[in-house]
């Protein structure tokens, strides 16, 4: 496996020896987890060589505390890329993805920008944007690898490889959970043992109201999740809305052809974690 810093080195690299090979692009910010694990594995299987991103980036993170105290564990990261087969990881430093400086592009994602995460952490898609679009740049892939458990990021970089014509097939991969139905983040690591036990409640709402999904209004399955954390010790709910998974706007009932998906938000003391689930 090799490990690139600089990312001329890198685009060397890949020019002596991998042309007319199929890349996998696997962007992450590292303290990888199996959630990780799954999108490479499986980009193992579906490319000739695939490349791992690990890069913190700073212009997605509206929250200073949030960017500071993100998780680093570069050393752990690579042995579990080495065994899982990994070829290629980048580890740029913030100087060189941005050489002239940390400023976002600024996109028209169509208003999908504007609901959930993009309200609630401003500015953190056009960061999103800007970071994968230079990551394509440099790599170019031929398929990279998102996974669902950022839904919103997923549909934001869809739409952009459509806004810019990119050569690149984007892949959604599951959602990977922790045995207790917590979805897998890095963020994870900053959960106390209990919090980390009792978050399991963000899974347990999220099927509670596909259950409900038909047999219930909008309304009342939005009413019984806020209820569930209305003064609980260790969780604020930030948002639960159900939307169409086009728009992403908050939707009010079911209408045809239109297909839904339940989004949630929840502060853990200052962690904060998002999930998802089909409807
Ligand atoms: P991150 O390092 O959090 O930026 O995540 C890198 C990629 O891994 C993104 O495409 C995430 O959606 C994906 N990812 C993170 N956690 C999970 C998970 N639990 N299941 C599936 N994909 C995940």
């Amino acid at each position: 496996m090799k490990v690139f810093d600089k990312l001329s080195n890198f685009q060397k690299f890949l020019n002596k020896n991998y042309t007319n090979k199929t890349i996998g692009c696997v962007p992450t910010m590292g303290a990888l987890h199996e959630g990780h694990l799954s999108l490479i594995i499986q980009a193992i299987n579906e490319n000739d060589i695939v490349v791992v991103s690990i890069f913190i980036n700073p212009t997605q993170f509206n929250n200073n505390t949030d960017l500071l105290s993100y998780p680093k564990t570069l050393k752990a990261d690579l042995t579990l890329l080495k065994q899982v087969g990994c070829d290629i990881v980048l580890t740029p430093s913030a100087q060189e993805m941005y050489p002239k400086g940390q400023v976002s592009e600024t996109f028209n994602f169509g208003g999908l920008a504007l609901e959930m995460e993009g309200k609630f952490r401003p500015g953190h898609f056009d960061g999103v944007g800007t970071v994968v679009k230079r990551l394509f740049e440099i790599i170019k892939p031929t398929k990279a690898y998102f996974g669902e458990k950022d839904y919103q990021q997923l549909c934001v970089i869809k739409k952009m490889v459509k806004l810019f014509k990119l050569p690149v097939h984007i892949v959604p991969c599951p959602i990977f959970r922790e045995p207790n139905g917590l979805a897998m983040s890095s963020r994870n690591e900053r959960l106390s043992a209990e919090q980390r036990n009792e978050a399991s409640l963000i899974y347990k709402c999220l099927q509670k109201t596909k259950i409900n999904f038909k047999k219930q209004n909008f309304k009342k399955l939005n009413e019984e999740v806020k209820e569930v954390f209305k003064s609980h010790p260790f969780f604020k709910l930030e948002y639960f809305i159900i939307a169409d998974t086009q728009s992403l706007k908050t939707a009010k009932k079911i209408e045809t052809n239109k297909e839904y998906r339940a989004f949630i938000a929840v502060y853990a003391g200052q962690v904060r974690l998002i999930d998802n689930i089909a409807m």
